[in-house]
This record gives structure tokens, sequence and C-alpha cells, in this order.
């Protein structure tokens, strides 16, 4: 008999027959273990078999490299106590470090039990026990604790390119990994899997990803066990030639998000021969454009469910989806090639995980959709649009703002209008993006509506809504952009006044119609010249428009330490009076908020104001940032 240096438990192999199996997986964060016993009821004997159907492989408990290992119990040692089970727990632990060794006997009272083992060298997190009232044998019949003290955390490192969709997306990736006992990292260089969540929207996004894959294959050189996982809309439109790139595991769409941790997990490396292999996976949708499986749809929903806390995200704050896909077809655009058909989520899964935000402090929600004003869900007679959702949203109580971006300016119904005029909680805020001043640009975008009907629109949400906030995007240098076209730009940026404008320089993307139809003729100079121009358009509007908040004082939603601390960090301690102030704010750090209208606002104040709302009187403004302090209530 030997004796295992790890416990210094007694070991004996042994030949009788099983007859009863009690089923040990080790996975990479997580031990489980099933009882099965001769008279074990179905669902039960069943769940080895369950677990396998969901892993979508078999075990190889029953693999020929098997080496098996004997346990004697003492007779008298029914039920197992719970002190043995952390002993065989710490002891399957050290064979784990062993090669080859996956399988063990376990004899107790003269019967046997075959434990199986599913190995993997990556460290465990987690051990349940799942102790079925059959399983008489353990003196707990909930999950028992177990922590080893070799088991290392692994760490998760991300990088999100994109929008506020890849953010969630990265998120809810985030949420079921932490859930696996990951922990994130700062550096790359530290992690165990990194995430690369990625953008196809315009190519300097493609680029950028290119280029961080390059760092990756570096980084692999001296760390073979990390996971590259590439998801997100790149990912959907390359699909198996990026899984060719050397640093790349790991290939999933933005339609197959759910996936993305279990192919994670499966991919992390036993041994440095293993990650030599190099595993690789992917998941695309073939045929982007059909509609949504319903199966496709409710696993996303429920994925989507389980993002239940800000932990990802700025505190106390969460974003939520409301649809996906878009059916639009603007010309330029790749998003309806990459993220498929527009579905609306039904309004009872964004207010039933609404509700799970707020219980755990969310107070600001952003609804999320490519054009979220068109949202429209039908169940039985009735039609659930936007300005229904927002109403239903407002009804949680704890739910203080509510945004919801981004607005396509030919699907507004004045309804959403007056939800926002009617309720306080619907922030008075709109992204709708213009593109173009230029009815012909427009039309060759086919965006479906004309300057004037853009400008008639805003003046409606205005008339409606007297102190909204507009912001848009535009893009310059789209194929055949004349100068009398990009005058028109102007035009309607200077008749505008938008909060602020996003200016992008026209990018060909493969597969849209306007990189089939049309050539991308407008020189780089010029996309260039006009970006710079139209950017200081919009700033020095917004930088006029910006001084009527001088001296007011606004409510804000503090997010946490100013990025850019030295921001007028000086001027911010002279008051809207030109006094100088006195008070100790100024021995606080740079904090960032914003308003309900979206307005920037950084001010000194304690860090523990992260999550809250408080009140800034604003001492100074520039055409992006509103400078204040903080005002002691
Ligand atoms: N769904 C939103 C809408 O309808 O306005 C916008 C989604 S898109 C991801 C964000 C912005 O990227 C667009 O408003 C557009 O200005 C810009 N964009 C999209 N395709 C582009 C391209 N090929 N080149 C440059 N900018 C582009
Ligand atoms: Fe792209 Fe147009 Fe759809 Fe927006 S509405 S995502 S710009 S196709």
């Amino acid at each position: 008999m030997d004796l295992c240096s790890a416990c210094t438990m007694p070991t004996h192999a042994s030949k009788s027959n099983t007859s009863n199996t009690l089923l040990i997986i080790l996975l990479p964060t997580k031990v489980i273990i099933w009882f099965k016993a001769r008279k074990t009821p179905a669902h039960i004997s069943n769940l080895p078999n369950r677990y396998e159907e969901k892993l979508g492989r078999t075990l190889p408990y029953h693999g020929p490299s098997a080496v098996t290992l004997g346990m004697n119990l003492s007779p008298s040692s029914l039920p197992i106590p719970n002190s043995f089970i952390l002993k065989l727990l710490h002891r399957l632990l050290f064979y784990r470090t062993r090669p080859n060794k996956s399988s063990l006997f376990l004899t107790l009272r003269k019967r046997k039990f075959k434990i199986f083992m599913h190995t993997n060298s990556c460290s465990i997190q987690e051990i349940s026990i799942f102790a079925p009232q059959t399983a008489f044998y353990f003196e707990n019949r909930s999950p028992i604790e177990y922590s080893c003290p070799s088991m290392k955390t692994p760490k998760l490192h991300v990088k999100c390119f994109g929008c506020q969709m890849n953010k969630l997306d990265s998120s809810l990736v985030v949420t079921a990994l932490r859930k696996k006992g990951f922990e994130l990292c700062e550096k790359a260089s530290q992690a165990d899997v990194i995430l690369i969540n990625t953008c196809s929207v315009r190519k300097h996004a493609e680029d950028r990803v290119t280029s961080n894959l390059g760092h990756m294959k570096h980084l692999k050189k001296t760390r073979p066990k990390i996971v590259v996982a590439v998801v997100g809309c790149m990912a959907q439109r390359v699909g198996e030639d990026l899984l060719e790139h050397d640093a790349v595991n790991i290939v999933a769409g933005p339609s197959h998000i759910p996936q993305v941790p279990e192919m994670i997990m499966n991919a992390l490396p036993k041994d440095v021969a293993d990650a030599a292999t190099g595993s690789k996976a992917i998941s695309v949708t073939e045929k982007i454009r059909q509609k949504t499986d319903s199966q496709v749809s409710q696993e996303l929903d429920d994925f989507e469910l389980t993002y239940d806390s800000d932990e990802n995200h700025i505190k106390h704050q969460a974003f939520v989806r409301a649809m996906r896909g878009c059916n639009n077809f603007c010309t330029y655009c790749i998003v309806p090639y990459v993220r498929g058909p527009e579905t609306s989520r039904p309004p009872q899964a964004i207010i039933e995980q609404i509700k799970k935000l707020a219980q755990n402090g969310i107070q600001q929600i952003t609804l999320l959709g490519q054009t979220i004003d068109a949202y429209h869900y039908e169940a039985g007679d009735k039609t659930y649009r936007l300005a229904d959702l927002l109403e239903m949203v407002a009804d949680i109580e704890s739910i203080k703002w509510i945004h919801f971006i981004t607005s396509h300016p030919g699907k507004f119904d004045t309804a959403i209008f007056q939800a926002m005029a009617n309720n306080r909680k619907v922030t008075p805020y709109l992204h709708i993006p213009a593109q173009s001043g230029s009815d012909r640009i427009l039309r060759a975008m086919n965006r479906g509506y004309t300057a004037q009907q853009y400008l008639d629109l805003i003046s409606e949400a205005r008339q409606i809504v007297p102190d909204v906030a507009i912001a848009s995007d535009f893009i310059v240098g789209f194929p055949g952009e004349t100068d009398e076209d990009y005058q028109a730009t102007k035009n309607l940026i200077t008749d505008a006044h938008f909060k602020n404008s996003f200016i992008f320089k026209y990018s060909p993307r493969p597969g849209t119609h306007a990189t089939k139809r049309l050539e991308d003729n407008v020189p780089a100079e010029v996309k260039k010249q006009r970006n710079i121009e139209l950017l200081e358009l919009q700033n020095s509007i917004a930088e006029e428009d910006n001084k009527r908040f001088k001296g007011r004082t606004l409510e804000v939603l503090v997010e946490g330490l100013s990025p850019r601390p030295h921001l007028n960090n000086a001027d911010t301690q002279t008051l809207a009076d030109g006094s100088a102030a006195t008070d100790e704010s100024w021995q606080h750090p740079q904090l960032i908020a914003r308003t309900a209208h979206d307005y920037i606002v950084v001010f000194n104040g304690p860090e523990s104001l992260a999550g809250n709302f408080a009140k800034v009187e604003i001492t100074d403004t520039a055409a992006l940032t509103l400078f204040g302090r903080l005002k002691q209530s």
C-alpha cells in the first residue's frame, strides 16, 4: 500500500466488478462529482451523459491511457465524511498534475465505486458535489466547497473594439467566465485567455485587430498556453481565414457569443505539448441573412439574462440589448452582413433582465439597437414599440435614467418624443445619425430621407422636448461626394446645433453595395481635410452653445475617476463669477460624470461618489466637456 504524498491517504488497487459509480469530472475551473448507484433514479444516473451532451463530446473516462489506482475506505465509514471527500479531492488534484493518471478506483464497504476523472491542467476554482438523495453516503447534500492551495486563478484579458453592442457582448462573456472562476487582468502578458472583440465597420478597426494579433503571436512564443479568442463582427466576416492566423484559437461571430465561454474552456491546453498542437475552434453563421433560428434566439436571450450586474461596466450603469441585427442596408454599411437580420427581443425578457440589474444597484439603463426607434415586438394582439418599452422600463422604481441608442431618422414616431417629454426618467438625449446633408448622397447611401426631412424631425423633437440634446454621425468622402455635397453637410451641421457629432472618413467595406457598385473616388487627402473641417465646425458650434451652462447647477451621474485628470484642473478652481475656490474639494481627484442630456462633466470629488448622483455647479465650458465644482448638499 502506498501513501499519497499530497494527503497521506492509503492507496490500493482493486479489480472487482464495478456496480456503482461515482463520477468525478475535473474541469478547468470546476470539479463535479456525481454519485451513480445501481438503484439511482434515471434523472440522476443520466447526469454524466447530459453533461457530455452539453459539452458536445464524450468524456475520456474509458480512455486507453487510464491508469487505475484504488482507495480503501474503512468499512465503518458510512456515510462518507466530508473530510474524506476533501482529502479525496486533494488527492485527485495531486494526481491531475501527473500525466496519464486519468482514472481512479475507490473501494467502499467491499463494493466498488469507480471514480472517473477528466483531467485538465488548468487551475480549479470551484468544486460542486452533487449528492442526490440516493447518494446517502454523503453527509451533506449541499455542494461542498474545497479549495486547494495549489489552485491558480485563471486570468482573462479583454480587448474590445467598436460600439456599445460589442462592449455588451464582451461583458456577457466576462460575466460567464467570471462564474467559471476567471479574474480580469490588465495586461495581455499576464493572461491565460485573451478575448478580442472586433469591429468591421471601418477598415481601420480591422487593421487594429490584425496588428494586435501580431503582438499575440509574439507573446505566444514565450507563453504558448495562452488561448486567444477572436469574437464579434470581424470574426463573422473573416471566419476561417482568421482561424488560420498562428495566434488564434477561437473564432466566433456575434450570434455565437453564448458558445464562447465553453469554447474557451475546451481550448485551454493541458500542457505545453497540447498547446503546441494549438487547439482551434470556429463558430460563425453560414447564411447570415437567414432569419435567426428560434433556438439560436432563445440561446442568445438566455445568455443575455445571465448579465445582471455592472461589474464589467461603469458603476450602476448597464447596457441592455433591445434589438439585434439590422435590415436597412445603408449602402456603405457592413452591419447587416455581420450581425444578421433585425430582431426585437421580447419586452418581458428585457424587463426581467432590467429588474435583475436594478436589484443589483443599476440606476441607468441604455437600451441598445442599431435602429432602436424601430423596436417592434408582436405578442398576440399587442404590438410593443419603443415608447411602450420605455414606459415599461420607467415603471421599475430604482431605475432613474433610461437612454436609448442609436436611432434612425426614418423610423421615429412622435410617441417616442412624447414618452421623453412625459417621463423624466427617459433622458432628453437622442443620437440620430444624419450621415450627410446632401440629398444626392443620402439617396446613394439608401438612407431613406432628405436633409430637410431630417431637420424637420429634429425640430419636431425640440418642439415636444424643448431641451433635448441631439448627437449625430457623418461620413465624409462617400463615393461621388462633391464640394457642393460637402457644403450641404456643413449647412446641416450649422443649422442643427448638435451636442456633438462623430465624423468618419468613408471606408469601403467588402460585400456592401457601395463597394460593389461605386468607386471610392474621393482622394484620401480630401477625406482627411473634410473630416478635420467638419470637426472644427461642430466644435465651434458646441463651444458657443455650451456657454449657456456656465453658472448653472446640473445633476450628474458619476462614472468614476477622470481618465485625463490633467484636463483643466487649474481652471476648475475658479468659480463662475471669477473668484477663486476656497473649499477643500480641490484636494479630491478629478471625477468624470454625465448629465441626463449626456454632457460630460468633470469636477473634483471623492472617488466614493462613483455610481451616485451629484449636483455640480458649472464653472467653465468647452466644446466636449463641462467643468464644475461639487455642490455640497
Ligand atoms: N445604426 C446606426 C445608424 O443607423 O446610424 C449606426 C451604426 S454604425 C456601426 C456607426 C457609424 O459608423 C454610422 O453612423 C456611420 O456614420 C459609420 N459608418 C458605418 N459604415 C461606415 C463606413 N463604411 N465608412 C465610414 N463610416 C461608416
Ligand atoms: Fe448600418 Fe444603416 Fe443599419 Fe445603421 S441603419 S447599422 S448605418 S445599415
